[in-house]
C-alpha cells in the first residue's frame, strides 16, 4: 500500500475519518458512497412533516472522545460541539419528582462521591465502589455478572449512561465494553465528562466540513455507488464492482471498506461480523423549550431515558428501543409526550411530533457479538476495514467509528496501529 489510490467504500464517519487522514496526508483517495448523501448513521435532514432540519438521531458525545474531537478540528469545526464548561448532568425522576445535578469534579480523584451535592441522590459513597471493578480488566462477561444491576446507584446513574453508550440493557451487556467507557470517562475525571452536542445539527459539524476538506485536498467522491462485489484474484483484491461500473486496481492501489458489517460479510468471504442488532427510537417535538430547561436531561422511570433540548424542539432518545418497534407512533409520540410536559410543567396538547425508529441502529454490545469483531486487516493486504462494528475496544459510537477509519488510514499510511481483537479474511 505504497503510494497509489486508496478507494474507500462508504461515507459514514469511519469512511470519512480515513478519507480526511489519507487526503491531508497527500494521498489520492476516491470515496465511494451507496446514497446520494455523505454520514450514514450520523447526518442531518429536512424534515418536511415539521418543516425543520434534523438530524437522523440525537448524538451526545464526551470531552473524552479526543478521536472525534480531533477529526473536528482537523476539518476545521473544533467549536461546532456546545456543552457545559465542567461535567454536569441534570436528571429528573419521573416515578419520585427528584431533580439533581450530577457533578463529577474535574480531577482523577472521585471526591465528588464524597458530596452529597454531586453525587447520585439516595446513594453514599459505598454504593460507588463496586464500580472500580469495571476498572480491572476482566475476561468479556455479561456486566450483571460483575456489578449489581440494581439499587439506586444502578438506576440512576449506571443504567442511564450505560444503555445510552451501549445501546443495550445494561445487565446483559458486555463487560468490557462497559468497562472500556468507565476507564475512558469517570475513571479520568469530570473533565474527561463534558457532554458535547452539535447544537446546530450533526450535518454542519460532522458531515459537511468533512466534504469540503476532502475537496480542498483533492479526493473525489461517488455518491450513488452502491459497492456490489469484490473480485478477487489470489491474495489480491483486483476490482471493485459497482454493477455497472467496475473499478480496476493498479498493484499499490489499497482498499478500505467502511460500510455496515451486515453488507462487509456478504462482499468479503469468511469475514466475522456482530449479527444483532439494538433499536433506537427518537421524537422529536416542535416548540420552544422554556427557559432554563437543560439542554441535556436524563429521566429516570420515564418512556425516553434522555431528552435533548434545541431552539426549535425538544427531542428524546430511548436506546436498545426494540419493544417499542412495533408501537404505533401516536401512541409512543403522545407517551413521550406525556413525560415531557410534567416535566416541563405545561400539560398540554401534543404539538407537532415525528418518531424516527433506526431498527439497526447499532449493533448489541454483547459479549459474544464483542467477540465477532474483526481487526482491520484482512486476509487481503490491499484490503483493509473499518466501521464502528469493528473491533475498536469501544461500543458503536462516533469515537469507535472515527478511531476505525484512522487506524485503517494509518495502516494505508504505514504507521500502522495495532487494533484489538481477530483478524478476518
Ligand atoms: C439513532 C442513532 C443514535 C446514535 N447516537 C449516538 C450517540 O449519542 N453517540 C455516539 O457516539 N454514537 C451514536 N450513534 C452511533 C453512531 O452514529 C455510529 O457509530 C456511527 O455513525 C457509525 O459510523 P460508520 O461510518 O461506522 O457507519 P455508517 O454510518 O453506517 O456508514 C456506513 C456507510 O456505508 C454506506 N454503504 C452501505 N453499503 C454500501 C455499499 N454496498 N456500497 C457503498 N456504500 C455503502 C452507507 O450508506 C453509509 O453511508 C447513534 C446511531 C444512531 C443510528
Amino acid at each position: 500500500m505504497d503510494r497509489g489510490t486508496v478507494h474507500i467504500v462508504g461515507a459514514g464517519l469511519a469512511g470519512l475519518a480515513a478519507a480526511v487522514r489519507l487526503a491531508g496526508a497527500g494521498r489520492e483517495v476516491v470515496v465511494y458512497e451507496l446514497a446520494r448523501h455523505a454520514g450514514g448513521r450520523c447526518r442531518s435532514y429536512f424534515e418536511p412533516a415539521l418543516d425543520l432540519t434534523l438530524d437522523n438521531g440525537n448524538h451526545l458525545l464526551l470531552s473524552a472522545n479526543v478521536a472525534a474531537l480531533a477529526f473536528l478540528r482537523t476539518i476545521g469545526s473544533g467549536d461546532k460541539l456546545v456543552g457545559p464548561k465542567e461535567a454536569e448532568f441534570a436528571f429528573a425522576d419521573l416515578a419520585s419528582g427528584e431533580r439533581w445535578l450530577l457533578h463529577p469534579n474535574n480531577g482523577r480523584l472521585p471526591w465528588w462521591v464524597f458530596s452529597k451535592r454531586r453525587r447520585v441522590p439516595g446513594t453514599n459513597v459505598f454504593d460507588y465502589l463496586p464500580l472500580a471493578r469495571l476498572l480491572r480488566g476482566t475476561p468479556d462477561r455479561k456486566l450483571g455478572e460483575v456489578i449489581a444491576c440494581e439499587g439506586p446507584l444502578y438506576e440512576k446513574l449506571v443504567r442511564p449512561i450505560f444503555l445510552a453508550a451501549l445501546n443495550t440493557d445494561p445487565a446483559e451487556a458486555s463487560s468490557s465494553l462497559a468497562s472500556a467507557i468507565m476507564r475512558e470517562t469517570l475513571a479520568r475525571g469530570g473533565r474527561a465528562c463534558r457532554p458535547l452536542i452539535a447544537q446546530n445539527g450533526l450535518g454542519p459539524a460532522f458531515i459537511d466540513p468533512a466534504l469540503c476538506y476532502l475537496e480542498r485536498n483533492g479526493a473525489t467522491i461517488r455518491f450513488d455507488h452502491q459497492l456490489r462485489k469484490l473480485d478477487l484474484a489470489g491474495d489480491r483484491i483486483e476490482a471493485l464492482d459497482f454493477g455497472e461500473m467496475s473499478v480496476k486496481l493498479a498493484s499499490d492501489d489499497a482498499v478500505i471498506l467502511a460500510i455496515p458489517g451486515s453488507v462487509a460479510r456478504l462482499v468479503v468471504p469468511g469475514i466475522a461480523t456482530p449479527t444483532t442488532f439494538r433499536a433506537i427510537v427518537n421524537a422529536h417535538f416542535k416548540l420552544k423549550p422554556p427557559p432554563g430547561f437543560p439542554k441535556l436531561l436524563g429521566v429516570v422511570n420515564g418512556t425516553a431515558e434522555w431528552l435533548f433540548s434545541f431552539p426549535d424542539r425538544i427531542s428524546a432518545t430511548i436506546s436498545a428501543a426494540d419493544r417499542w418497534i412495533e408501537t404505533p407512533r401516536e401512541e409512543l409520540a403522545q407517551k413521550i409526550w406525556d413525560d415531557i410536559a410534567k416535566l416541563i410543567g405545561a400539560p398540554g396538547d401534543l404539538p407537532p411530533w415525528i418518531i424516527i425508529k433506526e431498527r439497526r441502529a447499532t449493533f448489541a454490545a454483547l459479549p459474544e457479538e464483542n467477540a465477532r469483531r474483526p481487526t482491520a486487516v484482512t486476509n487481503w493486504p490491499n484490503l483493509l476495514i473499518a466501521g464502528d462494528w469493528t473491533a475498536t475496544g469501544l461500543p458503536a459510537t462516533i469515537e469507535g467509528a472515527i478511531r476505525s477509519g484512522n487506524a485503517a488510514a494509518d495502516l494505508v499510511l504505514g504507521a500502522g496501529r495495532s487494533m484489538r481483537g481477530s483478524s478476518v479474511g
